[in-house]
């Protein structure tokens, strides 16, 4: 397939709504797609080169891209400058300057190329990539170039995630959705888009019957859902395991002996740079390979008490990794075990895991084995739950004891049991919301360009509204905002954002990136938000790095915490 090709597919794309089209339009792009084509396609129409876990960045900046089409199309830097100005995008920046000749290049070989601009690195690697690009564009038509420019900067903003591209493969193979479970379940296992699109192609929906965990590349966590009380868990989940709910960071750590150690965040990051400690892991584990999940938690060393998800965070800026690793060390509270010397175990009921991971892992330095109870009884449950907040965790996990592993999946085999719905009248859980837009500022916030935000929660594969905040931002919050979403504002509102009232208008919008979490009273109903819901006093608790968009709360969780606050105001 010619790159030109493609091109005309993204233009549509691009002007497309509605999220069937866009799945047809796609369905159709993979249907003529080859089997050598169709990954690389999947990882281009996420702007990337590589899957979402691998640390592969493109690391150029506008100024270096302006460079590049100034070098390409023989014009100034102020050239492009001007355009890039007048236009707002450096994609029609490059289209209206556009003189090179069309070598009508392959889609491979523009993904060939861009991987290497890529993964080029040392010494003078900017200047390198400059010219690599230069080259690139010279060969391209004008809307090839467009496309092509806004993939290394992270602009082509097409507004569909990975889930679209498993319906787009469903209705490629049977001319509907219907495939979207099976399709999930394996890129669950195997979260690689051009991997999945690629067997599917080459084998049919029987190929993924062969997907299973492998030790480098990481499984999607899986996620809990809420009950409001003991009694409910027991009800829905019969016999269970209750561990104590730690507040740190998410880790899926991946071993093999001799060759490696890879940590990965519940959001698919890697994230080994960040637990230089695990190098000796080795020591405490009885495998060759593993792959493990829990959650890293910081100690204090005087006390040896456990310290808060911020300071233990304080870790994830770089420079601080090193000196931090002395004064908060980390304890691996291991929780599961996901693969074992070649053996997938995620069909392995818990209880299994649970006696395959008491063998593997040797308790020390680095890892710890969280503690649990096993029990069918809803007051056993509330008294273990209740010595954690007395202890000052923050609550319980409840998990189904002979329940498989379940990648990705947010159901009743783990249940969070966080504070008894209803005991204080007030949200018991916080929300999870991406940032839509912001509010420039007002009053004592004028001149600081942010004064609140628009925050949104998941409905499909839309986002819709569900509260305004502006109170309970520390200043030093303010500010970590403002950069992260200066970096994102877009002129238009994002296709992705469904049902924004007139009166939230916000008046910057931003790209769907970044995720807070945020407290309130409770959930009123609203029909100005989208989502149905609104939140009353809402406030920012934080901003959750380790949470990608499209693992926000969603309007079926917040129908149910209504539904649960509501039966307990009754009573
Ligand atoms: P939440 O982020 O509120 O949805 O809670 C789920 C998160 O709790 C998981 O992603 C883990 O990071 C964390 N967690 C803490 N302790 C445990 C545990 N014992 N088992 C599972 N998850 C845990």
């Amino acid at each position: 397939m010619l790159f030109s090709q493609l091109a005309s597919y993204l233009g549509k794309l691009e002007k497309t709504r509605s999220r069937n089209e866009i799945t047809e339009i796609l369905a159709d792009l993979f249907t003529h797609a080859k089997a050598d084509e169709i990954g690389k396609l999947s990882y281009l129409l996420q702007g990337r080169v590589v899957p979402l876990y691998e640390a592969v960045e493109f690391g150029i900046a506008d100024k270096f891209i302006i460079r590049a089409i100034a070098l390409a199309y023989n014009v100034s830097s102020e050239d492009v400058m001007r355009e890039f100005k007048k236009l707002g995008d450096l994609g029609y920046a490059a289209q209206s300057l556009h003189n090179g000749v069309s070598k009508g290049l392959r889609v491979v070989d523009v993904y060939e190329a861009l991987y290497c601009i890529a993964t080029v690195s040392g010494q003078g690697s900017q200047e390198k990539k400059i010219g690599l690009l230069s080259n690139l564009l010279m060969k391209l038509d004008k809307e090839s170039a467009c496309y092509v420019v806004r993939i290394p900067i992270d602009k082509l903003r097409l507004g569909f995630s990975e889930t679209t591209i498993l319906d787009a493969l469903s209705w490629m193979l049977v001319g509907d959705k219907t495939l979207r479970s099976t399709l999930e379940d394996a890129y669950n296992v195997r979260p690689d888009i051009g991997y999945i699109s690629e067997t599917v192609k080459r084998e049919g929906i029987e190929g993924l019957r062969h997907v299973r965990a492998r030790v480098g590349s990481p499984v999607l966590s899986q996620l809990s859902q809420r009950l409001p009380n003991a009694d409910d868990m027991i009800k829905k989940m019969g016999e269970v395991a209750v561990e104590p709910k730690y507040d740190g960071v998410r880790v899926e750590l991946h071993f093999k002996r001799g060759s490696w150690v890879r940590t990965f965040s519940r959001n698919l990051e890697n994230t080994t740079e960040m637990f230089p400690e695990l190098t000796n892991v080795g020591n405490e584990l009885r495998a060759d390979d593993v792959i493990l999940d829990g959650e890293a938690v910081g100690l204090d060393p005087k006390t040896g008490k456990t310290i808060s998800f911020q300071e233990t965070t304080t870790r994830k800026r770089k420079h601080n990794i090193a000196e931090a690793s002395k004064s908060v060390p980390l304890k691996f509270f291991v929780f599961d075990i996901l693969y074992k010397n070649g053996k997938d175990l995620l069909s392995v009921p818990l209880s299994e895991r649970r006696k395959i991971l008491e063998h593997t892992v040797v308790p020390g330095v680095l890892l710890a084995i969280s503690p649990q109870i096993v029990t069918s009884e809803a007051n056993v449950v509330r008294s273990y739950h209740d010595k954690q907040l007395k202890a000052g965790l923050e609550g319980a996990m409840v998990k189904k004891w002979n329940s498989p592993y379940e990648p990705g999946r947010r159901g009743y085999s783990w249940v969070k049991f966080k504070e008894e719905e209803g005991k204080t009248g007030k949200l018991t859980d916080t929300i999870d919301a991406v940032v839509m837009g912001y509010y420039l500022g007002e009053g004592k916030r004028t001149g600081f360009g942010i004064g609140a935000l628009l925050v949104g929660v998941k409905k499909a594969d839309a986002y819709v509204t569900v509260t305004k905040i502006g109170t309970g931002v520390s200043d030093e919050l303010w500010k970590a905002l403002r950069t992260k979403l200066h970096a994102i504002n877009t002129r238009e509102q994002p296709k992705e954002y469904q049902d924004v009232n007139k009166v939230f208008l916000p008046d910057v919008w931003v790209s769907p990136r970044v995720v807070v979490e945020l407290a309130g009273d409770d959930l009123t109903k609203s029909p100005s938000h989208g989502a149905g819901y609104a939140v009353r006093f809402p406030r920012l608790v934080r901003i959750r790095t380790d949470k990608r968009p499209d693992q926000v709360t969603t309007v079926v969780e917040l129908t149910e915490m209504f539904t649960n606050q509501k039966s307990h105001t009754k009573k």
